[in-house]
């Protein structure tokens, strides 16, 4: 093999995405152009000066990080390998609308994307036999500039896939493959690319082909696009389509893992199925389905749940009815918590859970509040009794933690979470690093926003969504207590904001207007930025740079959050509300007498959301002037912080071993081994 063929099979797996030694070596063979084109190995291999791959010693890297791949690949010491289980099938087929991969595969939007992409490398990285079915997302979800007014400017830009880690799907006779779902009064065709990461097959449906109507080829075209029908036949896709793939393919998993609610009809289509080949009336197949399906749900919010109209559903279920051999009344009651209401809307979240054998929320509180949300499905039960649990978030650690930071870790950020130790930090060296990123964190922000600011100076950031119920603009809300915190002659603080709102959320794009609008102002110019176009590659900025990591969510709106995991896990000090996942991580510093950041609101249910508001911002300003601020610079004489360092250490220390995605893959493997094939539940 020639090394441009050896680069094109490291580029082609995406691995890369986490093996810091093969970024490297991309990075390498032009740094300004592996930067110009978004860290793209194979966009990056398509533009390359052909001389650059003549260079001393390139040869022999390049041989010994294909060689490694081969190794990771064959997973001989990886964890589950290690169990011995029989691993002839995958174990489970894990379906999500978005998954956050890489920066260059734009097929996510946030949070949830950026779990699910998680999971499929914590997944690959212990061996466990999994498969996933996504979508392929063409213009992706938009891409975030800023226009003249200050406000979010959105472009589109499809994703050529001759750049992408991408491979067609064929039939054995090397014709592609096609899966048709069923829209009404034709089917819908789909191609099926595969993009291998690491061990783990993800499958992406993709409607844009010749065969299909102009407006079906657009169908796929983006993610979270478009309006409710278009959203119901990209679901229609996801889970009939994708459940027709994996049999087309011959892939026959176990159980099957809804990751939140969009992909919910694969149910149906199970059920479809086994009436079909097992002849089961449609008790027993519902039933038989649900002992394969696990369902996890994402979000508190109500308006985050997807429902359909009657109209919709009937124009889109009719056929799929029909061909179910049951009345359409009978799938509209799977996804009513009262079938008896004909005016209740058909709720995914409801099918899924009906469809499911195990439900489960995303933290501790996130799993109480789920039970309340949803107790009406069991009129019967005690609130206690209602069976949702949660299985709490994690981070891929060597996705987020630098590859520095993380060999400070004693324990490589690959093996944490598998009972192997907790990390322990040495917090001098761990504050010089440090220091290193943030500047390079100022560097980044400089480059895009112009904004100066400074390089030894308390950086708080605050990057998410902007989705009201986060509060983007709590600690905006007092200009005067801002202008002092900001502008401190000896202790200055710099605050740097990034995230997109959805393009259709009025109140969301407000609250970016404002952060743009008071950071042109002079007072604050230099110390409060928006940087435009958070992605995963600013976020990995962001969460190494960062001094304080600052969520400040109503409570208890905040499933989980993951960033402040990825932030702890590089040292970065979280400024919380108590909500999600920084609940159960107080709690668990608490316990051991550990300090990993500060706490806001201490799980106060307001009675009002202003007042709520009000005083989450008076005690939020208290932390941030009096401890923070000072915890920061009270320097030993060699320059270094020594409380904030031993925070710092304490925070990996307590955060890592458990909010990491391989406990996660690990606590969700119990209940894709629980799936059973019995076909009729006793009783
Ligand atoms: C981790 C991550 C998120 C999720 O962050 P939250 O804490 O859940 O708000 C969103 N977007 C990107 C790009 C991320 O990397």
């Amino acid at each position: 093999m020639t090394v441009q063929e050896q680069l094109e099979d490291l580029a082609l797996n995406l691995r890369w995405a986490w093996d810091a030694p093969t970024r490297d070596l991309f990075m390498d063979l032009d740094p300004a152009l592996w930067r110009r084109l978004g860290q793209n190995p194979r966009a990056l291999l398509r533009r390359l000066d052909p001389a650059r791959l003549e260079e001393d010693g390139l040869a022999g890297r390049v041989a010994e990080r294909l060689e490694n791949l081969r190794a990771y690949l064959r997973a001989e010491d990886a964890w589950y390998t290690a169990r011995d289980e029989p691993a002839d099938r995958p174990l489970t087929a894990y379906f999500s609308a978005e998954f956050g991969l890489t920066e260059c595969l734009r097929i996510y939007a946030g949070g949830l994307g950026v779990l699910a992409g998680d999971h499929l490398k914590s997944a690959s990285d212990l061996g466990v036999p999994l498969v996933a079915m996504g979508i392929f997302y063409r213009e992706g979800y938009f891409q975030q500039g800023l226009g003249a007014d200050g406000g979010q400017a959105e472009s589109f830009e499809p994703m050529d896939f001759d750049d992408l880690p991408a491979r067609e799907v064929e039939r054995p006779d090397g014709s592609p493959l096609r899966v048709a779902a069923p829209l009404p009064g034709r089917p819908v065709m789909l191609r099926v690319w595969r993009v291998d990461v690491g061990r783990i097959p993800l499958f992406l449906l993709d409607a844009d082909v010749p065969e299909n109507r102009t407006e079906d080829r657009a169908l796929t075209a983006r993610l979270y696009g478009g309006d409710d029908e278009t959203r119901i036949a990209q679901e229609i896709i996801l889970g009939i389509g994708g459940y027709r793939a994996l049999r087309e393919m011959g892939v026959e998993p176990r159980s099957f893992h809804m990751n939140e609610g969009h992909s919910a009809f694969l149910g149906l289509d199970l059920v479809r199925d086994l009436m079909e080949s097992e002849a089961l009336d449609l008790e027993a197949a519902i039933e038989a389905a649900r002992r394969r399906c696990v369902f996890t749900t994402h979000t508190p919010v109500p308006a985050g749940h997807d429902r359909f109209s009657d109209e919709l559903m009937e124009l889109y279920f009719t056929g799929i009815a029909r061909s179910m051999g049951v009345p359409l009344e009978t799938i509209l009651d799977l996804g009513r918590e009262d079938p008896e209401d004909e005016d209740e809307p058909f709720t995914m979240t409801v099918l899924a859970i009906k469809l499911a054998h195990q439900v489960n929320g995303v933290s501790r509180l996130h799993g109480a509040v789920s039970r309340e949300m949803w107790q009406p499905l069991w009129p019967e039960l005690d609130l206690d009794e209602v069976p949702i649990d949660h299985i709490t978030n994690g981070v891929h650690l060597p996705s987020w933690v630098d590859a520095r930071i993380g060999a400070l870790y004693g324990t490589p950020p690959m093996r944490v979470g598998l009972d192997e130790g907790a990390p322990a930090p040495d917090a001098g060296s761990l504050w010089r690093l440090h220091e290193e990123l943030r500047g390079r964190l100022v560097e980044t922000i400089r480059e895009r926003t112009g904004a100066r600011f400074g390089k030894d100076i308390l950086t708080i950031a605050f990057a998410r969504r902007f989705a009201t119920y986060k509060r983007a603009t709590l600690l905006l809300g007092d200009i005067e207590r801002l202008e002092a915190l900001v502008t401190d002659r000896d202790r200055p603080v710099q605050l740097v904001f990034a995230g997109k709102a959805h393009p259709r959320d009025v109140d969301g794009k407000a609250l970016i207007r404002r952060v743009t609008e008071l950071s042109g102002t002079p007072a604050l110019r230099d110390r409060i930025v928006f940087v435009p176009g958070y992605d995963m590659h600013l976020a990995r900025r962001l969460v190494q740079g960062a001094d304080v990591w600052l969520n400040n969510p109503r409570r208890p709106l905040e499933a989980s959050g993951t960033s402040g995991m990825k932030a702890a896990a590089n040292g970065v000090l979280n400024v919380s509300i108590l909500d999600g996942w920084w609940e159960e991580a107080w709690e668990r510093a608490e316990e051991t007498g550990a300090a990993i950041g500060w706490a806001v609101g201490h799980g106060r249910e307001p009675i009002d959301e202003e007042e709520g508001d009000r005083a989450d911002r008076r005690d939020l300003y208290r932390m941030l002037e009096g401890e923070v601020v000072r915890t920061f610079y009270d320097r030993g004489a060699d320059g270094v912080p020594v409380t904030w360092a031993a925070m710092m250490a304490d925070a990996i220390r307590i955060v890592a071993p458990f909010f990491n995605t391989n406990r996660m893959v690990r606590d969700y493997l119990e209940r894709y081994e629980t799936a059973t094939e019995t076909r009729v539940r006793t009783g």
